[in-house]
């Protein structure tokens, strides 16, 4: 559903260094037609957004079902590797209906944090053992249809894979991730592909997951459809090391010997690069999309914003494993750790980090029509309450530095997707967030 209106936001950003204050939004059929700055109040017939808005934010790189796993996996310590474990318990006992459950849930969080739009990374395809469902879609009919429900945007990255790891047969639960073949991958993602009015797009795994081969057929049939092409990629040390002992290269040097690289290529985590990566990633103007809430909580390590920037990659942001939903800490995340990394402040200021949830978030997923308030973009905007106990005292000079440093999703009022509100007052419109999130995971942890 597309929409028409205006709003009158009493401050936005339009992509400057401060906010706007009085800044009047007009659209229509979803897509804005006008923005004035300078009305001291709302005129008539326009809705009032208080405080800061913000275009929609994308999350660039989600698993839905991970929802599930928060508050489950903190206990005990462990690594990446233990806490996958535990995510496989998951993946292994959802079918089509209790995944759409949980990810109709999830994505309401999402609208709920001000997200319009996200970008599905989706691999768990089939049934116990890999056996397809009846429709070999199932699953991604599910998750679709739950993004639907939410009032968001999805873009399916729809993964493949192949490999338990770097030359080793997928087993127990990892056989639900695999098609028989990469042609069999392609051939499924074909079938969804031609569903009216869906963004598709693709994923390799990672190179754990997919060989050289397999990640080749993926790029050339990206490059077929110029889809977004989305792919994990040094996460985690061992994650090289297995890759350098089997392919003599680094992940970034196969995937760019694959055809990944280019503008619609995203590297997700991007954590443990080589210079040599930083520049292949860089100069092919290949996105990186950095998860910091999940970096953090699987004790991954901080990846190289600024030097990848620097490089010419823009960067986007993910919720990915759902440790939490919110796109100001993914976003202030990346100044933050760096900060704590390099003992020095303000390498990323908030139009930047701004960008980076936003415009090359929507821009990462297939969407560049997506992600800032300006003539002809989607009308998404999300008011940001800065009158509340986290943003009191700030002013309209500091209000934006004030939302990206130490707003929350909880402090999200108002969330309009493409002229559509699907938020108000801080309420879902539609489903009852929490309720939702507890009866769908009560159901998995019984
Ligand atoms: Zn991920």
């Amino acid at each position: 559903v597309s929409a028409s209106g205006s709003w009158w936001c009493e401050l936005a950003w339009l992509g400057g260094e401060r906010a706007e204050a009085g800044v009047l939004v007009r659209a229509e059929a979803g897509l804005i037609t006008s923005v004035e700055a300078g009305h001291a109040s709302a005129p008539d017939g326009a809705s009032a957004l208080r405080g800061l808005v913000l275009p929609g934010f994308a999350n660039a790189h989600s698993h839905a079902f991970h929802r599930a796993l928060r508050g489950h996996t903190h206990r005990g310590g462990g690594s990446f590797w233990s806490w996958r474990e535990t995510m496989y318990e998951v993946a292994g006992s959802l079918d089509p209906e209790s995944y759409f459950d949980l990810a109709r849930a999830t994505f309401a969080e999402m609208a709920l944090a001000g997200i319009t739009a996200v970008g599905e990374f989706h691999y768990l395809h089939h049934g116990a053992g890999g056996t397809p469902y009846s429709d070999p879609n199932a699953m991604g009919e599910a998750v679709i249809a739950a993004a639907s429900e939410a009032g968001i945007r999805i873009t399916l990255l729809d993964a493949c894979y192949r490999h338990g790891g770097v030359g080793e047969p997928a087993t127990g639960v990892q056989q639900r991730f695999c098609d028989p073949s990469a042609e069999a991958w392609a051939e499924r993602v074909e079938a969804i592909s031609e569903r009216p009015g869906l963004t598709i797009g693709t994923a390799i795994h990672s190179i754990r997951a997919v060989d050289p081969d397999a990640a080749a057929l993926v790029c050339a049939w990206a490059a077929g459809r110029g889809c977004p092409l989305h792919a994990h990629v040094s996460e985690q040390r061992a994650e090289n090391e297995a890759c350098r002992e089997a392919y003599g290269a680094s992940p970034v040097e196969v995937l760019a010997e694959a055809g990944a690289l280019g503008e619609r290529f995203t590297a997700v985590h991007a954590t443990h690069l080589t210079e040599a990566d930083v520049s292949l990633l860089g100069s092919s103007r290949s996105c990186c999309c950095l998860c910091p809430t999940t970096e953090r909580d699987l004790a991954d390590g901080i990846g190289p914003a600024s030097r990848l920037l620097a490089a010419g990659s823009p960067l986007s942001l993910g919720s990915d494993s759902q440790a939490v939903i919110d796109m100001l800490e993914e976003a202030r995340a990346v100044e933050l750790d760096e900060r704590l990394a390099s003992g020095l402040r303000g390498t990323h200021d908030a139009p930047s980090l701004l960008r980076a949830a936003t415009s090359a978030g929507h821009a990462c997923i297939g969407d560049p029509r997506a992600g800032a308030i300006k003539t002809g973009a989607r009308a998404d905007l999300v008011s940001v309450r800065i009158d509340g106990v986290a943003g009191a005292g700030s002013t309209a000079d500091s209000a934006l530095d004030s939302a990206v440093f130490a707003a929350s999703s909880a402090d999200v009022e108002t969330v309009v997707r493409d002229g559509e509100t699907i938020v108000s007052e801080g309420r879902h419109r539609k489903i009852d967030v929490a309720a939702e999130l507890t009866r769908s995971i009560g159901t998995i942890f019984q």
